[in-house]
């Protein structure tokens, strides 16, 4: 879409793991001999108690689904993430918590966490939980929640967090589909100054999951709470009381790690299933190389440990590596909007990873909050969740990084377990809105409807990987069936991942969004993230989102949600410029036919748009709306229902 290039620069490219040169050698050798490739790395990354026999066994066809690496082979996470560092870096800072209010910041050693560790740890085996059972995280962003997921590997337990915004019809859904026996939780959770009553919506859902016996409570906010004797237990009564020493479970590369419900932009969520081994493996090294993380870095990745990004890049990856991994409880625009930019200064922070619909956010609010702070620490930037639109690619990288920081725009999935392809920041010249290039061991092909490879660049089409990467999806939890028909059925022999992309000439991939949401006008295919982009160009642009609806003559029409900047209203005048922005940008065949002016736009909890909900806006289908249960605020769709333009 942009045509501008920013090159990496000499200086940096000296420094950086991985430069041009050995992209291209490492790239080629883990496609042409991944059992050396993976082998090399995983000995490299993860400390293992007992070798493997086979690197990887796979197979994508129906009859025979799996997907094993490092087979047979012993190791734990836990022991990784901390033990082995105890030696070297046991007083260095493993954790840096910042609390919602900026007073409140807790420093936590790699000793430290491993006494918490072992301490939580045994609390779970003396309430009977035994290697493969299940437990359920209801948590906000404390050390507790870090502690917690990191207690359930050292014993082998499979954790699965349910982000703390979501309902307790949602986490009561998510704990009897992964039955799990034990819920840890907080009495209530602090961002952006309110409190939020986790262990209330807990008990609520908790009346509806007769599995559950055991509730871990953390004291963080310390209102009051309602105490089911016996189910109920405080969080540092017993820990107090459990012991120092934990030994970590051997386990199986292949046992369960976690499950996590995807976040629900298209359908009801699923229990994506990762594994011990070839998780850890990719976790760790992109962490290392994809942010160019050298030891001594103040790494800060702002998602929630309730999503993916949280798992692998605030707690897998970097305690891995032995990092300094900063985890932050609030929210960007609390106490005001320049809090993120002073949270870097305060801690010196060298890498920073965060989501487009955050850049977007702050964006809005001008570049004041911003310029009052240094970030002069700052050396590396990424992004995560959402095509990024080239204007917030060059806010971010002007105003945030000052022109010196390289931006990693990394694209992929719950189900992928770590980042699939992504500009590495010592190697490519950066195109804003471009994932680049696959990361090792990646194999992405582009096909056509028919499931034909397109070969040769430029090309589009969907986005679908040939072979099995080491942190893959080794199931949904309890439905062998829907995997394979949400991942396999499509196109047989491949994993497709339900996101189209393009090539461009030089071979490098822009995702355009999912495919359900590649728009087909007059023959010609349009991603909605090229709409929303141009849309995004016009200083007037807060946010856009488009979806198509049936038209007539282009079979396809463009419907477009703008969202004014500064909570303006549109003008018909403002709809005339958009729709010239969007011709001259993309050409005449992306004529916008409806714009409607949209004050909030539906989006999942992560911040993602749900289009899916405004297709059926769109389309006046607003009886058929589909899962809700998932969205940040219902509120937004009522209205956007009251003003939908007749298509
Ligand atoms: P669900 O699968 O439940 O509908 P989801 O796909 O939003 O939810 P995630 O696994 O969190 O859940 O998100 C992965 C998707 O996010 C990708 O398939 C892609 O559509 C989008 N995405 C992630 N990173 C990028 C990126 N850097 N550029 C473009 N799109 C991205
Ligand atoms: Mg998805």
């Amino acid at each position: 879409m942009s045509d501008k290039t920013f090159p990496v620069s000499k200086e940096f490219a000296d420094q950086a793991h991985i430069n041009h040169a050995k992209y291209e050698e490492m790239y080629a050798r883990s496609i042409n001999d991944p059992d050396a490739f993976w082998a090399e790395q995983a000995n490299e990354y993860v400390t293992w108690f007992k070798p493997w026999k086979k690197t990887v066994d796979w197979s994508f066809a129906q009859a025979d689904l799996h997907i094993n690496w490092f087979t047979e082979a012993k190791l734990n996470v836990s022991y990784n993430c901390i033990d082995r560092h105890l030696e070297k870096r046991g007083d260095q800072t493993a954790i840096i918590w910042e609390g919602d209010s900026p007073e409140d910041t807790r420093l936590i050693s790699y000793r430290e966490l491993h006494k918490e560790v072992c301490q939580l740890a045994n609390v779970l085996k003396e309430r009977g939980v035994k290697k493969g059972d299940r437990v359920s995280l209801y948590m906000p962003m404390i050390p507790e929640a870090t502690f917690a997921m990191l207690a359930c590997t050292r014993i082998g337990a499979v954790h699965s967090i349910v982000f703390g915004g979501f309902s307790p019809e949602a986490l009561s859904s998510r704990i009897q589909d992964s039955d799990c026996s034990v819920v840890i939780t907080a009495d209530q959770s602090m961002r952006g100054g309110k409190r939020v009553p986790l262990k209330a919506n807990a008990d609520v859902a908790l009346k509806t999951c007769p599995s559950v016996h055991t509730c871990i409570v953390v004291k963080r906010g310390g209102d009051p709470i309602e105490w089911t004797e016996g189910r109920d237990v405080w969080y540092h009564d017993e820990v107090a009381k459990a012991s120092v020493d934990c030994e970590p479970e051997q386990m199986d590369s292949e046992d369960p790690l976690f499950i996590l419900y995807t976040s629900g932009s298209t359908g009801t969520p699923k229990g994506v299933l990762h594994t011990t081994g070839g998780y850890l493996v990719q976790a760790a090294m992109s962490h290392k190389t994809v942010f160019d993380y050298k030891d001594g870095d103040v790494y800060w990745c702002t998602a929630d440990v309730g999503w993916v990004t949280g798992h692998t890049y605030i707690v897998y990856g970097p305690l891995t590596n032995g990092a300094t991994t900063v985890m932050f409880e609030g929210i960007p625009s609390y106490p005001d909007m320049s809090r993120f930019w002073q949270i870097i200064d305060k801690h010196q922070v060298n890498i920073f990873y965060t989501a487009p619909t955050a850049i977007r956010s702050l964006m809005a609010a001008g570049n004041e909050p911003v310029e009052k702070t240094s970030r002069a620490s700052l050396r590396v930037l990424g992004t995560v969740g959402e095509p990024i639109n080239p204007e917030a690619w060059d806010w971010y990288h002007n105003v945030i990084g000052g022109g010196r920081c390289p931006i990693v725009d990394t694209w992929w999935q719950t189900e992928t377990g770590g980042h699939m392809m992504t500009p590495l920041p010592g190697v490519n010249d950066l195109k804003p809105g471009s994932a680049m290039q696959p990361f090792f061991g990646v194999s992405p092909v582009l096909l056509d409807d028919e499931g034909n490879v397109i070969e040769g660049n430029p090309a589009a089409g969907n986005l679908a990987i040939d072979r099995p990467w080491p942190g893959a999806i080794r199931g949904v939890y309890g439905d062998p069936k829907r995997f394979y028909e949400t991942y396999f059925a499509m196109f047989p022999g491949y994993y497709f991942t339900g996101d189209g992309a393009r090539r461009d000439e030089d071979g490098h991939y822009w995702i355009t969004g999912r495919v359900d949401d590649v728009l087909n006008i007059s023959g010609h295919r349009l991603g909605t993230a090229e709409i929303e982009a141009a849309l995004g160009l016009h200083p007037k642009v807060a946010e856009a989102a488009v979806v198509g609806y049936p038209h007539d003559l282009t079979g396809q029409g463009i419907y477009a949600y703008v969202t004014p900047m500064n909570g303006e209203v549109g003008t018909d005048e403002l709809k005339a410029e958009l729709i010239a922005t969007v011709r001259k940008e993309i050409g005449p065949i992306a004529k916008v036919n409806i714009i409607q002016w949209s004050p909030g736009l539906p989006k999942t909890r992560s911040g993602k748009i749900m289009r899916r909900i405004l297709r059926k806006i769109a389309t006046n289908e607003i009886d058929s709306m589909g899962d809700t249960s998932t969205l940040a605020e219902p509120s937004v769709v009522d209205d956007l229902v009251a003003h939908r333009e007749n298509t």
